[in-house]
């Protein structure tokens, strides 16, 4: 076989090909409702565009610093300060990359080495363990439950660092399951991991989609130690729908970023500079089409429950963030990539197989999608559940 162990050993992403066969059944003509997109629905804001329609018409089609041109970073400098109370030097504490997920991938490929372990709480992003065995690591899985809302507790952190353990990646709120971490449980963590000497990646592409009352908060900003120890990865895909972008970024100690970049270097150079315009608008604008997204975003979070408790089979974890509901199917009696395939082959509802995030009693449904289609959607969805009831 000409391909190498690495690729042989990598799991293709289920995320990414589901929405695709979602899209591929709606143009062959099937009213597919798709619950599994993990992007927002709204077009990307106009101010936003123009940016990057005066980048081109500008000139600003050239190669830019890799890690990112100084308006970009100093942009990203003071978001970080303003909304995260996180100093970092612009000029070689920041990264920004094509996407978060590239920021997590160049950070792992900067981070570990063969042998190392990196902690992984489940149900975990499709992304992290692919990304650390890329990165010739070996990702621990530390598994929660819904008593505690799916959240490590600082005992169990505690209880499974080896010596081999050298990252553990905190995502809130989380995809899939959108709980968010409260303050006290971010030091609470921040503590062990001082103690024990463990880097934290706070993956916060989520922190603008928090819907509870308790502001959000990023772990980097729990003092000092915990500072120098955390990289806070960000975007401006989820917050501004701008997804197609590709714009992502880091924020981490000097030695740590300049170890990123130097990678980038040699990978993909800098993001697209069109993009980069683009995110220096958006930004440096005030939060008001932001907050706009994410109101309508509550709405539907509100409405998606509601539908949901009308389907006796399925429960589910109440969403603080993000735009996911995860939802627990273990009273059907079958697994999740069985109902995942047969409610889009028998009903066109497209979801994402709890398998995907290291949690087989769930499905996840994307609440990204109008009220009318959620509502048909959870409609369906309640038909086949009493169709397909257990016995
Ligand atoms: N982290 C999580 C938890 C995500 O759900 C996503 C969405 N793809 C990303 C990172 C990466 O987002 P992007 O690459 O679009 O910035
Ligand atoms: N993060 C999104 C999701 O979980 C987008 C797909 C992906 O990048 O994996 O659905």
């Amino acid at each position: 076989m000409p391909v190498s162990f690495r690729a042989k050993n990598t799991v293709g992403s289920t995320t990414l090909a589901i929405t695709a066969r979602a899209k591929e059944l709606k143009a062959q003509g099937h009213d597919v409702v798709s619950f599994a997109a993990g992007e927002p629905d709204f077009d990307t804001p106009d101010f936003i565009k123009k940016a990057a329609i005066d980048a081109i018409q500008n000139g600003l089609t050239k190669y830019t610093p890799s890690s990112g041109t100084i308006e970009l970073r100093q942009a990203i400098a003071n978001k970080f300060q303003r909304d995260n109370q996180l100093s970092y030097n612009p000029k070689d504490q920041i990264v920004v990359s094509c996407g978060a997920k590239h920021s997590l991938y160049t950070l792992m490929q900067a981070l570990v080495d063969a042998g190392d372990e990196v902690l992984i709480p489940a149900p975990f992003w499709v992304s992290y363990p692919e990304m650390v065995k890329l990165a010739g690591a070996t990702p621990k899985i530390l598994e929660t439950c819904e008593k505690t809302k799916f959240k490590i507790t600082a005992r169990q952190l505690e209880e499974n660092i080896s010596p081999s353990t050298k990252v553990l990646i905190i995502n809130s709120p989380s995809n899939p399951t959108g709980t968010v971490y409260t303050r006290k449980e971010l030091e609470s963590i921040a503590a062990v991991c001082v103690k024990r000497n463990i880097v934290v990646v706070s993956d916060e592409i989520y922190e603008k989609l928090c819907y509870a009352n308790e502001p959000f908060v990023s772990i980097g900003s729990l003092g000092k130690d915990i500072y120098n120890l955390t990289v806070t990865v960000n975007g401006v895909s989820k917050a501004y729908a701008m997804t197609g972008w590709r714009i992502g970024y880091l924020g981490a100690s000097k030695e740590i970023a300049q170890s990123v970049a130097k990678i980038q270097d040699h990978s993909t150079s800098n993001p697209t500079s069109i993009s980069q315009a683009a995110a220096l608008a958006a930004l440096n604008a005030d939060e008001s089409t932001l907050n706009a997204m994410k109101e309508e975003f509550r709405k539907r979070r509100d409405f998606i429950v509601k539908c949901l408790d009308q389907i006796p089979q399925i429960d589910y974890i109440y969403p603080e963030g993000a735009f996911y509901v995860f939802c627990n199917i273990s009273k059907t009696g079958l697994d999740s990539d069985t109902i995942a395939k047969k409610v889009l082959d028998e009903k066109d509802v497209a979801c994402i197989p709890g398998s995907s995030f290291g949690a087989d009693d769930y499905i996840r449904l994307g609440f990204a999608t109008s009220m009318e289609r959620i509502e048909e959607g959870t409609r369906r969805l309640a038909e086949w559940f009493q169709n397909n009831q257990r016995g």
